[in-house]
């Protein structure tokens, strides 16, 4: 298979450290928030990486964070030494403890990951439960020479490492010369390895250290977890494309100046999630979790077929009506494939030899897509070209499911893809009591309102069907 390398920028054959066995390594979310769905597409992005690997034959070991502490406000643009712990901010602002807070939007979060699909890491790791490794990463860094201290914590000195910086692309240099540079660091790029609590304020979470009491810089969690899990050098690394600027480079930093060894081999970098063009954000009001799509009467999976719609490597729209359009597709689908497996007892008949081949043609571009760097738009293409093909529906459906196990759209056991709330399924039943009480007029009123609240009613020989309706 072949993937685009942010390090190499080049879209290469993918090659295993260990033949037949993969490490990867993606970067959690901070809980301090509910999981949007454009972080969402960047788990996505690894978790279609990871089925894909697997479907392919390899031995995965899949490596995810859960930051619990120490992502301040500002370090994603480059300075972590000025910002306020988000976790503690949320539960200031909530009146709960830092670990509830943590507690509670991991809950959440993993609730998501397995209603969208999304396989659950071999590892989930949280940063408070590895202080000690974090540790002694810095003693280490230290001891060599990489470290020095000022006032407020201990940094990592980016001139002593020259090739500090290769992966970041210089895009972000604005976004970061936004932030306020610490004045007592050596070089602007240096980042916080170890912060002290500040000396007028208690924080939560806090924790001894060789050089005071204080809590771990964002970054090092990272190199800790992945190279006691995964080993000082392994197979992938992925994110979303802002980490690719600097906490990605922090990391090589660190591990590599600790090791002296390659960190990863593969750098993957998703590109973002945008709402009207521009960045999902809690004070523009558009940064939409997985509730918010099912309180508007999409499914998960819906979300997940519109994640398929682009390409991991470009920036992708999120609209309601790109939503629907998915849910429309995907509901096609699945209930193409809840079709067939009701006929089937359907005796299959013998196959001629041109669609033996048709079949196998469908199997061969559909692998060569997904296999070329994640290209899940052209396999797409060719599900839907198959699924109009002139191949026995049997055979369809068949290949629809193998190929599932890399989509992830859990078509074997769809079920009806609209979630119905509560006061429309009241409405559909008083709308059928009165049909059957000859009251139709009333009954007509009844479907208005339905339909006013975004949905349509189908009668059937076996009774109402409920849908969302699109305009
Ligand atoms: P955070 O919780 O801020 O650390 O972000 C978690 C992950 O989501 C990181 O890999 C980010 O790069 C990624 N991310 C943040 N915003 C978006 C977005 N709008 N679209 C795609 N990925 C995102
Ligand atoms: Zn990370």
């Amino acid at each position: 298979m072949k993937l685009f390398n942010s390090l190499t920028r080049e879209v290469g054959e993918f090659v295993p450290l260990k033949k037949g066995k993969v490490g990867m390594y993606t970067c959690g979310p901070t809980v301090y928030d509910y999981v949007h769905v454009g972080n969402f597409r960047t788990y996505m992005t690894a978790d279609l990486l990871v089925r894909l690997l697997r479907y392919n034959g390899y031995e995965v070991k899949y490596v995810m964070n859960i930051t619990d502490v120490g992502h301040l406000t500002g370090d994603n643009l480059g300075d972590a030494d000025l910002g306020r712990d988000r976790i503690e901010e949320s539960a200031r602002k909530m009146g709960k403890t830092a670990h509830e807070i943590a507690g509670f939007y991991t809950r959440q979060f993993l609730d998501d990951l397995d209603s969208l699909g999304l396989q659950r890491p071999d590892v989930l790791c949280k940063a408070t439960d590895h202080i000690a490794e974090q540790i002694e990463l810095v003693k280490k860094l230290e001891e060599k020479g990489f470290a020095y201290r000022i006032s407020d914590g201990i940094y990592f000195d980016t001139r002593k490492f020259p090739r500090y910086g290769e992966l970041s692309t210089l895009r972000e240099t604005a976004g970061a010369a936004r932030v306020e540079v610490n004045p007592e660091k050596r070089n602007p790029k240096d980042f916080a390895l170890w912060k002290f609590s500040p000396k007028n304020e208690k924080r939560q979470m806090e924790w001894d250290s060789p050089w005071g009491v204080g809590f771990p810089g964002w970054h090092i969690e990272c190199s800790a977890m992945s190279m006691k899990y995964l080993g000082e050098s392994f197979d992938i690394h992925a994110g979303g494309e802002d980490l690719q600027s600097t906490h990605h480079p922090n990391e090589i930093a660190q591990s590599e100046a600790v090791t002296a060894k390659p960190f990863v081999r593969y750098w993957v970098h998703g590109a973002f999630l945008l709402v009207d063009g521009g960045r999902m954000s809690k004070s523009l009001g558009n940064n939409y979790t997985v509730t918010d799509l099912d309180g508007k009467g999409f499914g998960p999976m819906a979300l997940r077929y519109l994640y398929l719609t682009a390409n991991y490597r470009t920036p992708l729209n999120f609209t309601w009506s790109s939503l629907a359009a998915a849910q429309s597709a995907y509901d096609k689908l699945a209930e193409f494939v809840r079709s067939r497996r009701a006929g089937e007892q359907e005796s299959r008949r013998e196959l001629s030899k041109e669609k033996l081949k048709k079949i196998d043609q469908f199997r061969t571009r559909f692998l060569e897509a997904v296999n070329n760097d994640l290209n899940f738009p052209q396999g797409l293409a060719v599900v839907w070209e198959m699924v109009k093909s002139n191949i026995p529906d049997m055979d369809k459906a068949d290949l629809i499911l193998d190929w599932d196990q890399i989509l992830g759209l859990g078509l074997a056991n769809a079920q009806e893809g609209v979630k119905v709330p509560d006061v429309v399924t009241k409405l559909v039943g008083e709308r059928e009591s009165l049909r059957k009480a000859g009251k139709f007029v009333e009954g007509d009123k009844a479907r208005m309102q339905i339909e006013a609240l975004g949905f349509i009613v189908k009668d059937t020989p076996t009774g109402p069907i409920i849908n969302v309706k699109r305009s």
